[in-house]
C-alpha cells in the first residue's frame, strides 16, 4: 500500500468531513499569493500549503529537490522527478498533517507556509504541450450515433476494436474560474441553402476526465499497457466544450476543428494516480475480445463520482448530471497504448482527455446533446427558465470525488461562465 493511502491516518488539522481535501488526496497544483511568484502547492482541507517554502525550510532535504521545482509556474518538472520522488513528497506531506507523526504536530510550524484557500489564486497546474481527446464511453457513443446517423447502428464498426480519438488544441486548456466567450463561427442551419456565420447557439459542455503524462516516450518506442500507469502521473477534471451547431456543419470528414478547439476547462488539482489507487475498479466487458496489443491485467477503471451543475446568472445552480469515470469502455492504459502503438511519442505535460462521460440512464448523460436529445427536450432551471444548450451568463460546474472506507478524494471542481459572443 502507498504509505499516505492509509485510511487510518488522521490529521491534527481541522479538515471538514465533506472536503475533497483529505489527509489521503494531497494533490498538486500551482498558485499565487497578491502580486508573488507562482509555486508549487498542495491542499488539506482549507489549506493551500506552499511547497516551495516547505522545500526552502528543509522538510524535503533528504529528497534533493532543486529550489526551481516548487518555485515554478508549473507542476511539469515536478512530475518530471519520476513516481519514486513524487511520491516520496506526497508521503512526506501525510507525515507533517499526520496525527500520530509526532515530529512536526504544530500549527506554528505550519504558519509559514500555509495560506487559507480563499486568500490565493490558482492557476493553470500544467504547461500542456499536447492534447488528445479519445471517445471511450460506449453510452455516449451509442448516444450521439443514434442522434446523428441510424439508431440501428449507432457505433461505427472501429468502434469496440479501437479507443477512437483526435488531436486537439493545447493553447486554449484554461483553468477553472476563466470565463469564456460564446465561439462565433460557420453553421449550415436545418433547411438552410448556404451556410451563415455567428454566434454559436448549441453550446454544450462535455463531462470529461483527463489525465496528465508525468514521463516521456521516445519516438518509435510504444508504452504497453502494462508500462502505462508509470507514464500517468494524475488526474483532473475536463469540460470539453462543444459548439454542435459548429462542429456539425464542419467535422466530415477530418472531425473536430472549431466546434471544439475555442475553450476546455480544467480544475486546478491533479489528483496523483496514487492517490486513486484504492479507487481501483473492474472495467466493463469488452466484446469483441481486444487486439493483443489492447489487452491488459488487473482493474484499470477507477470509481469517481462525477457531477455537473448549470448555474443560471444571479440563481442557484441545478445538477444536471451525475455520472462515474468507471463506466468507461476503453482505460486509461489501453488509451495509451493505443495511442503509442504506432510509435508515436508522449511528452511531460501532455494531456489525455477521457471523452464525454456518459452513463446508461437519462440523469447521467454527460452533455446537453444527449440531455435534451438533439434539443428536442428542454430542462428546467431553479429560476424558472428552461435549457435544452448553454446560455449566455450560466455557469457550467463540473465536480468528481471519490469515497470508501470512510476517505473522500475529490478533484474540487472545473467552472466556468459563459459570457456573450464579441460583438
Ligand atoms: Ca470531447
Amino acid at each position: 500500500m502507498i504509505k499516505a493511502n492509509n485510511p487510518k491516518i488522521k490529521s491534527w488539522l481541522e479538515i471538514p468531513a465533506d472536503s475533497d481535501f483529505s489527509i489521503q488526496n494531497i494533490p498538486f497544483g500551482v498558485f499565487k499569493y497578491k502580486n508573488n511568484a507562482p509555486k508549487v502547492c498542495t491542499r488539506i482541507g482549507d489549506l493551500i500549503i506552499d511547497l516551495a517554502k516547505a522545500n526552502d525550510l528543509g522538510y524535503f532535504a533528504d529528497l534533493r529537490i532543486p529550489k526551481s521545482v516548487f518555485r515554478n509556474t508549473y507542476l511539469n518538472d515536478f512530475m518530471a522527478l519520476g513516481k519514486k520522488t513524487t511520491r516520496a513528497v506526497r508521503d512526506r506531506i501525510s507525515d507533517l498533517f499526520n496525527k500520530r507523526v509526532k515530529k512536526w504536530n504544530s500549527r506554528d510550524l505550519i504558519a509559514d507556509f500555509s495560506y487559507p484557500a480563499e486568500q490565493v489564486s490558482m492557476l493553470l497546474p500544467v504547461k500542456v504541450g499536447d492534447y488528445t481527446d479519445f471517445y471511450s464511453s460506449i453510452e455516449h457513443a451509442t448516444n450521439l450515433g443514434k442522434l446523428f446517423r441510424d439508431p440501428k447502428n449507432a457505433l461505427l464498426p472501429n468502434w469496440r476494436h479501437l479507443p477512437v480519438g483526435y488531436h486537439g488544441r493545447a493553447s486554449s486548456i484554461i483553468v477553472s474560474g476563466t470565463p469564456i466567450r460564446r465561439p462565433k463561427g460557420q453553421q449550415m442551419p436545418a433547411g438552410a441553402k448556404k451556410p451563415v456565420y455567428g454566434p454559436c447557439r448549441l453550446l454544450d459542455f462535455e463531462l470529461e476526465m483527463a489525465f496528465v503524462i508525468g514521463k516521456s516516450s521516445e519516438l518509435g518506442h510504444p508504452v504497453t499497457t502494462n508500462q502505462a500507469e508509470d507514464y500517468i502521473f494524475g488526474l483532473t477534471l475536463f469540460n470539453d466544450w462543444s459548439a454542435r451547431d459548429i462542429q456539425k456543419w464542419e467535422y466530415v470528414p477530418l472531425g473536430p476543428f472549431l466546434g471544439k478547439n475555442f475553450a476546455s476547462h480544467i480544475s486546478p488539482w491533479i489528483i496523483t494516480l496514487d492517490a486513486l489507487e484504492p479507487f481501483r475498479v473492474k472495467g466493463p466487458n469488452q466484446r469483441p475480445k481486444v487486439l493483443p496489443y489492447l489487452e491488459y491485467e488487473g482493474e484499470r477503471n477507477y470509481d469517481v463520482q462525477l457531477e455537473v451543475q448549470i448555474q443560471p446568472e444571479g440563481s442557484e445552480a441545478k445538477r444536471v448530471s451525475l455520472s462515474n469515470f468507471k463506466y468507461m469502455y476503453w482505460n486509461m492504459c489501453q488509451q495509451l497504448a493505443h495511442h503509442t502503438v504506432n510509435g508515436c511519442n508522449v511528452n511531460v505535460g501532455d494531456m489525455m482527455a477521457s471523452g464525454t462521460i456518459s452513463g446508461k440512464n437519462k440523469n447521467s448523460y454527460g452533455s446537453m446533446l444527449e440531455i435534451s436529445m438533439g434539443g428536442k427536450h428542454s430542462i428546467k432551471m431553479p429560476d424558472g427558465s428552461e435549457r435544452k444548450f448553454i446560455l449566455d451568463g450560466d455557469t457550467v460546474i463540473m465536480k468528481g470525488w471519490c469515497e470508501k472506507d470512510g476517505v473522500r478524494v475529490g478533484f474540487g471542481e472545473a467552472s466556468g461562465k459563459v459570457l456573450p459572443a464579441i460583438p
